[in-house]
């Protein structure tokens, strides 16, 4: 490694990386406690993450229903007992920190959502809300590495606006960094959701679980980029159809489901009824030939959706990659099983391996609750020491990727087909010899990468997500492995 490419160093007691729900709210009651941290993330604007798109409809479940909850999501989407049980023990601080924050809610059918025009709108209003409430955050700053010490971390960023590497000492991390399902090829996801953490983590000594579950959600506009929201598809009354008009869908079933708005337990034969459809090469449209147009346009309105998406009384319809459930395992105090000082938050913690591997609302709900445990454990048992190791022991492989000059690599060809093939892995649930063989391409890829993509800004960056993204699909074949062995 040259040493002296990295030009800042920095020394902060508390590092959060992320500015999602999960990073803000850690920040938050930093804040509330008055301790100095510092909060970083990637992207040029704090706003920029799958919670800004949010409709932070949040699961707080009533106390006679904590039980059932709990069971529930241990048995249906294999959630980690200790983790859940303090999830929803402690749900309560929901309603505090809405009524903290000063934003009104309106009651769901699984707990509360901010009071918005439009209905997705929620998360904006949240995180809006939450960042005038905490320390600037630094923006532009990729986490490419970590290296563990006794007192805490060492985290290694490349600023791609200054085209600097920055070294930041922290005694306690905070990995609020989101999923990876950006890297499938479709997905409703803001870009950031690319999994690097993860993988950086599982380096340092933390467990990597369930990485191939993912939850593809079944109602998506604009190649997959936007999903519909539930009021809006039960105005199809079910009712799925090909291009020349013809019926796909004949379960009855599924279709008075769609139609009540209550599909949500069968979503698995909703998404197996998709995928044969696009096996056979047939596009999907919502049939929207006998529905009232007044009422359509106020629910287009209600739910932030525009009009302009039915063509010929139809929407076409994609199945979308939503979010990722596999992530980094912890306790029920949010630290890395493993890696003391070292905490997940929000999506990039393990949630669950089984079905759709969390129930709806418990992201938001697991950022706030996990956001207050945290800060407040380290509020109250922290121990911090500005003493840390001069350099890394190794270099960091990322950095081999980084060069003044950029070269022709064509990096979005690599892309095209690693996240072609994301979609193909979980989808398909491919048996032991193709996901060897598959292994092997990985990696033949990643070593061809190594070898020759060098870049430095935007470029760099997009080298660095595909480099990671080649580990995240290493995990999910593993992941796959695991299960094949035990059928
Ligand atoms: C359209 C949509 C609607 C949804 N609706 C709901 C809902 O109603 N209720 C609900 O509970 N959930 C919902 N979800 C899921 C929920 O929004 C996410 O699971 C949740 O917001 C994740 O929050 P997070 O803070 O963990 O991560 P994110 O909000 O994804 O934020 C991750 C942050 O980490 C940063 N980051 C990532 N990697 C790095 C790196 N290497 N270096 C520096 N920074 C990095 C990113 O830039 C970003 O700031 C929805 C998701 C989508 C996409």
């Amino acid at each position: 490694m040259k040493q002296n490419i990295i030009s800042v160093e920095h020394y902060t007691p508390i590092l959060i990386v992320g500015t999602g729900i999960s990073g803000l709210a850690v920040a938050y009651y930093l804040s509330k406690n008055h301790m100095k941290y510092m909060i970083i993330t990637k992207k040029n604007a704090p706003k920029q993450s799958n919670s800004f798109l949010s409709a932070a409809n949040t699961r707080v479940p009533s106390e006679n229903e904590i039980n059932d909850i709990i069971n529930l999501t241990i048995d249906k989407c294999g959630a980690d007992r200790p983790v859940i049980e303090t999830l929803y023990r402690n749900s309560g601080i929901i309603i505090d920190f809405f009524e903290e924050l000063g934003i009104p809610y309106e009651k769901t059918s699984f707990g509360i959502m901010p009071e918005c025009l439009i209905k997705s709108h929620g998360g904006k209003k949240l995180i809006n809300s939450l960042l005038q409430r905490i320390e600037q955050p630094m923006c532009n700053k990729i986490l490419i590495h970590l290296e563990k010490s006794d007192h805490g971390v060492i985290a290694l960023f490349y600023d791609t606006q200054s085209d600097q590497f920055i070294r930041i000492y922290t005694n306690y991390l905070v990995l609020a960094t989101g999923g990876y399902a950006g890297q499938f090829s479709y997905n409703d996801n803001s870009p950031g959701s690319t999994g690097e953490a993860h993988i950086l983590a599982k380096k340092i000594g933390a467990r990597l679980k369930g990485m191939s579950t993912v939850m593809c959600h079944p109602w998506s506009i604009y190649n997959g980029r936007q999903i519909l929201l539930g009021g809006v598809v039960s105005m199809s009354q079910g009712k799925i159809v090909d291009k020349e008009g013809v019926q796909l869908l004949k379960d009855d079933h599924i279709s008075d489901a769609i139609a009540c708005d209550d599909y949500h337990e069968m979503i698995d034969e909703i998404l197996k009824f998709q995928l044969d459809c696009i096996k056979q090469k047939k596009d999907m449209y919502l049939d929207l030939s006998h529905a009232d147009e007044n009422l359509l346009n106020e629910k287009f309105k209600k739910y932030g959706s525009s009009p302009n998406i039915v063509k010929n009384k139809r929407i076409k319809i994609t199945p979308t990659m939503h979010y990722s459930s596999g992530g980094i395992e912890i306790n029920a105090n949010a630290e890395v099983i493993n890696l003391n000082r070292v905490f997940v938050t929000g999506e990039a913690q393990f949630n669950g391996d089984l079905g759709m591997g969390r129930i709806p609302g418990q992201a938001f709900a697991s950022g706030i609750v996990f956001g207050k445990l945290i800060a407040d454990k380290i509020t109250n048992e922290g121990v911090f020491s500005t003493q840390y190791q001069p350099s890394f022991k190794d270099p960091p492989e990322t950095m081999r990727l980084y060069s003044k000059e950029n070269n022709d690599f064509p990096i979005e060809e690599f892309q095209k087909k690693l996240s072609a093939l994301m979609m193909d892995l979980t989808a398909c649930h491919s048996s032991v010899v193709p996901l060897l063989f598959h292994k092997k391409k990985l990696q033949e890829s990643q070593n061809i990468i190594l070898r020759r993509a060098r870049g430095w800004g935007k470029r760099y960056e997009d080298i660095l997500t595909l480099f990671f993204g080649y580990f995240v699909a290493m995990e999910i074949i593993e992941d796959l492995e695991g299960k094949n062995q035990n059928i």
